[in-house]
Parts: structure tokens; sequence; C-alpha cells
């Protein structure tokens, strides 16, 4: 069975799932499809692109609404990558290509959203996409779909850019979030830099549309509560990383009792920075995470009780980069 029939087969079980009302197993399906190398002619030829449409608008779950508006919208840019071609080879690349996604799809022009969702066709790495992206693809107006993610001019620097305005717009809120106070001048924090990957990591947990948003929002507000200004101290001396803001819960974020390990571990890593700046042992025995070069210093500090192996504090002397080895 070649990959046409197969997508036939696909199309038609969702298409019976609609019909029935029932979305039990759509969810696998709609995965199974990310394993395809789509094509303008496969989506004419097996109509998967209608029966994908058809569930986004038919079904209630919201968790496979997220993943068929993920399918169409990399279908789309497939569709919106052949209208750049020149026309001599989109002619070659088959009929009526012109007719654009709302033939293919099934859909009206009206975009079906750029929500990050729980899942992703794998073939786009996260960064490269990032890098490409401001370049590569067409900036396509969207549909704002809450008022406080609503289009304004977007103050990125644009090496930041996604080429998503709803992502954007949350990595500079979350920028100004970092900037509340002048916590990240004495830290030294890019914070663009730090948003943007505080924003990556909530992107590729796996969590759906509003779960993005939620956890995006909520990051925002603990980070800007007056009441809690370690948390964001802890973050911009990464004493927390940008993984773990990313995935925190709001308990997590706000309890008193690690607020107090963290006002604690704030102060270690204040100290840190401070011996940092001034000493600590340059070292090659690691390596950067993020530059992967092995140009680190290193200093060693007692965070828990005396008995306890020391927790060491690397700097990457070649970006900045901080971690923690336990
Ligand atoms: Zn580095």
């Amino acid at each position: 069975m070649g990959p046409a029939d197969e997508l036939v087969r696909i199309a038609k079980k969702l298409d019976k799932m609609v019909a029935r009302k029932s979305t039990e197993g759509a969810l696998d399906l709609l995965k199974s499809l990310t394993g395809y190398t789509m094509t303008i002619q496969l989506l004419q030829t097996t109509r998967i692109g209608v029966a994908v449409n058809s569930v986004r608008k038919h079904c209630s779950d919201e968790e496979v609404v997220t993943s068929a508006k993920i399918l169409i919208k990399n279908w789309k840019r497939l569709l919106g990558d052949s209208h750049r071609l020149p026309k001599k080879l989109q002619r070659e690349q088959g009929r009526k290509v012109g007719e654009t996604p709302s033939h293919c799809l099934g859909t009206s022009s009206r975009s079906p959203g750029t929500i990050p969702g729980s899942w992703h066709l794998p073939v786009l790495p996260a960064w490269p996409r990032r890098a490409n992206s401001s370049k590569t693809k067409p900036e396509t107006p969207r549909t704002p779909t809450s008022p406080s993610f609503s289009p304004s001019p977007c103050l990125l620097a644009p090496c930041y850019l996604t080429g998503d305005s709803v992502r954007d717009k949350c990595i500079e809120m979350l920028t100004a979030a970092l900037r509340m106070d002048d916590d990240y001048k004495e830290f030294g924090v890019n914070c663009e830099k730090m948003a943007s990957e505080i924003e990556d990591h909530i992107l590729w947990r796996r969590t759906g549309d509003m779960k993005y948003r939620n956890r995006v929002r909520s990051r925002i507000s603990n980070l800007k509560d007056p009441k809690n200004p370690s948390l964001r101290r802890n973050v911009l001396c990464g004493a927390i990383q940008p993984s773990l803001i990313a995935r925190m819960t709001a308990e997590e974020m706000a309890s008193d009792e690690l607020k107090e390990l963290r006002n604690a571990m704030t102060q270690e890593a204040i100290r840190e920075h401070q011996m940092a700046k001034t000493g600590g042992t340059v070292t090659d025995l690691f390596q950067c995470g993020k530059c992967k070069k092995k140009n680190c210093t290193y200093n060693q500090v007692q965070t828990r009780s005396a008995d306890e192996p020391m927790t060491t504090f690397v700097l990457c002397n070649e970006c900045g980069n901080r971690w923690k080895v336990c």
C-alpha cells in the first residue's frame, strides 16, 4: 500500500468519525499523519486535508482540534511555499496549485490559527525553524483569539522573532516581566534571550493551546508579582533555569516554603555570580550546553547541609550560560 492509499484510508476513517460524532481514536490517526511527507498532489488526490479540517470543525475534544489545526497549518505552509515557486515549476508540480488551501484543505481562506499545540511535525526542529522563519516564511495575518494577545507593534529584537505573532507577543510579555525591576541589570541578563528560552520550553512541553497561553500568563503574573520578587531574581540569576520556570506550577512559584528555599539559593547564586566575576576556577572539564564550548569557570558552594556534597555553579565564559551541577 502506497502513502496515497494509506491516506485515503485514514481520510475515510476520519470522515466516519465525524459522521458518527465520535472522535475515539482520532488523535492517533492525526498523529500518524505527521509521519507522512505531504505533497500538494497527495493533498489533492487523497482529500486528507478536507477530512482533517472536518474533524477540526466538528470535534469538541480540544486536543484533537489542536492536532488537526497544526496539521492544517503545516500543510498550508506547504501550499504557501508552492505559491512562491516560479510559474513554470508550479505547472510541473500539478494542476490547480493556484487554488490554494481552501481547495485542498476544505477550509475558507481564514487562518485556522497559529497556535502552538500538543505536538508538531517532527521534521521541524525548534531552533532552525526559529532562525529561518523570519526570512523564509511569509507573514500571514492572523485572527487574534484573545484580547490580551491582540496584535500591537512587536518590540522584540529581530533575532528572537519566531514568525508567529502569538509566540512573539508571549516572548515580548515575558521579557517585560523579567525587566519588571532593575534586577536584570545587576545580573547582566539578556531578558529577551531568557524570555525566548522560557517560551521555547513552554512551547515544547507538549501542552494544548489553552495550556500554552495559560502557562505563559501565569509565568508572567508570577514574575511580575511585587510580593514575590525572589522568583524573578532566581530566574534572572540562573538558580531557576528557563526549563524549570517553564514547567513550575502556580503553587511552586508562590509557596512560602519554596520561596524560602529559593531565597537561600538566590543568595548563593548571587554570591556565586559575584565570585564568578572576580575569580572561580577556569576549566575545560565542562561543556556548555548552549554554545558547546569548553571554556567555563566553576565555583563550588555548600548550598545544603554541611555533610551533603557541594553544589558546583558553572559559568560559560563564551556565552554567559550558567548552570548548576549537583
Ligand atoms: Zn556557552
